[in-house]
């Protein structure tokens, strides 16, 4: 228990306040912010006797946080993939999976690599194609969405695939890395799991790995702490320390970085230098209209395929000056990555880049995109 109340948090309703607020000891005398909590056991006495069973102060200020942004009870882990692989272990042998086709390539690999030990069975489905969601629903026992998916940005109808009727026993889950909390609610959507990896926006400065899972119903919540105490899951201290720490400054950092992002996705549709650009925003993405009815904003994440194939996408990368050549998402500053260059993701356009706005001048971003394009190094 971090100490801060409901009373605390009476005259809290925004989320931009909830980020700054929530997680804070608000005791006299406490440190104002969480401190970093370096303990594996405590004095015995209360509930709390060992960390990996009961959690640590550090790591509850950050479950408190996302926990009240989406209005549920969140669990931390060590990373986004041990936050999906502890999902995956509410499955009972046998299982069957609905996976979209276009998704992070961690959660593929971890669905394959169980369905080639005969743990369960998968299937693959396009993000936008609603009715074989709807049908997954009827039959299987995990749905697993991304929306918007990576890297093809596909929005995928959540609220009418979450009210499909499905298994009493299934469990409906989204991936909402993309979108964070701020941008879309996955559980008032009406999923049962919302997973994201708190690597990317919470964090916000490439400093951390952790992920966090946040449910409403105390069944799914307890097998979930459950899972993380059996397999050891456990986040960092420092981690945790600097999730809370960069959620202070999501809301600032997401409205700057997604306004440079409608900016640069419509002149990159119109650069001579770029084939297609995809950014749920545009009015000409294919799943716009679902992003606008879902979504409060439409992320930071473009990607665009380069005119002259690879060899011409790779040219871009490395002629940029001010974007960074660099996988993950989601920081401070703007990333850029040829994502069929990684193995496993050949299936890829191959001249698909795939850039992560940061919160820098757009000006300057858009300078060094159209250089790079332009084939000035
Ligand atoms: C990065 C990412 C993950 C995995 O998170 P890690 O923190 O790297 O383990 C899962 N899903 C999406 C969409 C991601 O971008």
């Amino acid at each position: 228990m971090t100490g801060s109340t409901d009373a605390h948090l009476a005259r809290v309703s925004a989320v931009e306040s909830l980020l700054v607020a929530a997680g804070r000891d608000r005791r006299p005398g406490s440190p104002l912010n969480m401190p970093l909590v370096l303990a594996s056991n405590f004095v015995l006495g209360t509930e709390r006797a060992y960390a990996r069973d009961d959690g640590t102060p550090t790591w509850e200020a950050l479950e408190e946080i996302v926990g009240l942004l989406e209005q549920g009870q969140s669990v931390a882990f060590a990373s986004g993939m041990a936050a999906i692989a502890a999902v995956f272990d509410q499955l009972h042998a046998g299982s069957r999976i609905a996976l979209p086709d276009d998704c992070y390539q961690g959660v593929a690999g971890l669905a394959e690599s169980g369905r080639q030990k005969g743990l369960w069975s998968v299937i693959r489905l396009a993000g936008d194609d609603t009715d074989g969601w709807i049908r997954a629903c009827a039959d299987c026992d995990l749905i697993w969405l991304e929306s918007p998916s990576n890297p093809m940005l596909v929005v995928a109808d959540l609220r009418s695939i979450c009210s499909a009727p499905r298994k009493p026993s299934a469990l409906l889950a989204v991936d909402n890395t993309f979108a964070t909390s701020l941008n879309q609610q996955p559980l008032d959507l009406g999923a049962d799991i919302s997973m994201q990896s708190a690597t990317k926006f919470i964090g916000g400065h490439s400093d951390l790995l952790a992920g966090m899972v946040t449910v409403r119903r105390d069944d799914i919540f307890a097998s979930l702490r459950h899972s993380r105490e059996l397999r050891g899951a456990t986040p960092g201290a420092l981690e945790s320390f600097l999730a809370v720490r960069g959620a202070r400054t999501l809301a600032l950092r997401l409205e700057r970085a997604q306004a440079n992002a409608m900016i640069l996705a419509e002149r990159l549709s119109l650069h001579p230098g770029v084939e297609c650009a995809r950014y749920p925003g545009l009015t000409t993405h294919p799943t716009h209209a679902i992003a606008r009815a879902q979504m409060k904003g439409f992320g930071t994440i473009i990607s665009f395929d380069v005119r002259g194939g690879a060899v011409a996408a790779d040219a871009v990368c490395s002629r940029l000056r001010l974007v960074q050549h660099a996988t993950s998402l989601g920081a401070v500053e703007s990333t850029i990555e040829r994502r069929a260059s990684i193995p496993g993701q050949e299936h890829l356009p191959p001249s698909l880049l795939r850039l992560s706005v940061g919160i820098e001048n757009v000006e300057d971003i858009w300078g060094d995109l159209d250089a790079a394009l332009r084939g000035r190094g």
